[in-house]
């Protein structure tokens, strides 16, 4: 249910609002509007007494959020979403995310395309250096690099842990790009929550419950990756998950998913970028790179993407992608990056988005 307050409804107006649903054992959440305040309500088990709140001062109508998801829904929220990255403090209120939207940091959602590039995992100091500086000077506006790296095999590279996200920290400093890492548990979820900018939810715990709830109640943007099988449902109840716990900073991933498509390691489903659109406030963009799985088709996806309408990009990239300790088959060289983002510029421009 959503409480569509009056236009000019006065602040001691919401807040009685407010005070009235906690009294009823229900979990309010305001959403300022350009116009006018709603508050999403959830906690229901069932149907909720509309009579209590709609006489209330201030209270416009009452209107049923049909949708499973609910803070994540456009019925809820109508205005995009601006995910602030690196920006500072944590928000803890779609109100406060309004107000972040103004403040600094990389942005995801607005008008831009925000591309995240950087290597499958963060191998070494020297290296993770490197290609942060080369694909800042392409265009980057947020470094990537796995410090826990979750393997189909449990004797590939693991990932170089704390020592990662050290290194992580440095590379933050010296080129002041945002730094985006993985959380595979709750130990590494802490750790990362503490060194990163943003918490990387991968394809293989987008179900894992327990973990979206740490990191809904982490403070820190969260990158949710599609599961290599979720319905578009079962993504954004994902997502609800982390809303939930009150942590409205959430981008959606799309990352392929598992067809009898045999030629590329998934399925890149474009689809689902005017969709989540559609349906969702939350910023949405694409990994060309896990999609394709070879490195030659992720310029292409790439820009089919950025024309589907996502707001971004995660992208593999990697010093020597040949040597790489894992996906180099689809990471791209530094040279070849800088060439996507060239080519991705001249789409941009023709659409009126800034990349
Ligand atoms: C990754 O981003 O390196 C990764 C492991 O992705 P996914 O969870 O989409 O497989
Ligand atoms: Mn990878």
């Amino acid at each position: 249910m959503l409480v569509v307050m009056r236009v000019g409804a006065t602040p001691k107006e919401i807040r009685s609002t407010v005070a009235a649903i906690r009294k009823l054992g229900l979990t309010p959440n305001v959403i300022p509007g350009s116009l006018r305040v709603a508050i999403g309500i959830t906690g229901n088990k069932g149907a909720i007494g509309r009579e209590q709140l709609e006489l209330l001062p201030g209270v416009a109508e009452l209107v049923p959020v049909t949708k499973p998801y609910k803070l994540v829904s456009r019925e809820t929220k109508p205005e995009d979403t601006v995910v602030a990255v690196g920006a500072g403090g944590p928000s803890t209120s779609l109100g406060a995310l309004s107000e972040r939207s103004e403040s600094k940091g990389v942005r995801f959602g607005g008008e831009r395309f925000t591309v995240i590039a950087g290597p499958c995992a963060v191998e070494s100091r020297k290296s993770a250096l490197a290609v942060a500086r080369a694909v800042k000077a392409a265009g980057a506006l947020a470094f990537r690099g796995g410090a826990y790296k979750p393997r189909t095999s449990p004797y590939s590279f693991q990932g170089l842990g704390k020592k990662g996200l050290e290194i992580l920290r440095e590379v933050r400093e010296e080129t002041g790009l945002p730094v985006v890492t993985e959380a595979v548990d709750p130990q590494s979820l802490e750790q990362v929550a503490r060194h990163a900018d943003m918490i990387q939810i991968g394809a293989r715990n987008m179900q894992n419950y327990s973990l979206l709830r740490l990191a809904g109640q982490s403070r820190r943007p969260v990158l949710l990756k599609r599961g290599f099988s979720a319905t578009f449902e079962e993504f954004l109840m994902a997502a609800e998950y982390v809303l939930a716990e009150g942590n409205y900073q959430v981008v959606l991933c799309e990352r392929g998913v598992r067809s009898f498509a045999d030629y590329t390691r998934a399925t890149l489903d474009i689809s689902l970028v005017p969709a989540v659109r559609k349906i969702s406030h939350l910023p949405v963009i694409a990994d060309p790179s896990h999609a394709a799985g070879r490195r030659d088709m992720v310029p292409a996806l790439s820009r089919s993407a950025l024309a589907a309408g996502a707001h971004g990009l995660l992208v593999e990239v990697h010093e020597d992608p040949d040597r790489a300790l894992s996906d180099g088959g689809q990471s791209l060289a530094p040279a070849a990056f800088a060439e996507l983002m060239d080519s991705l510029r001249r789409i941009a421009a023709a659409l009126e988005v800034t990349c």
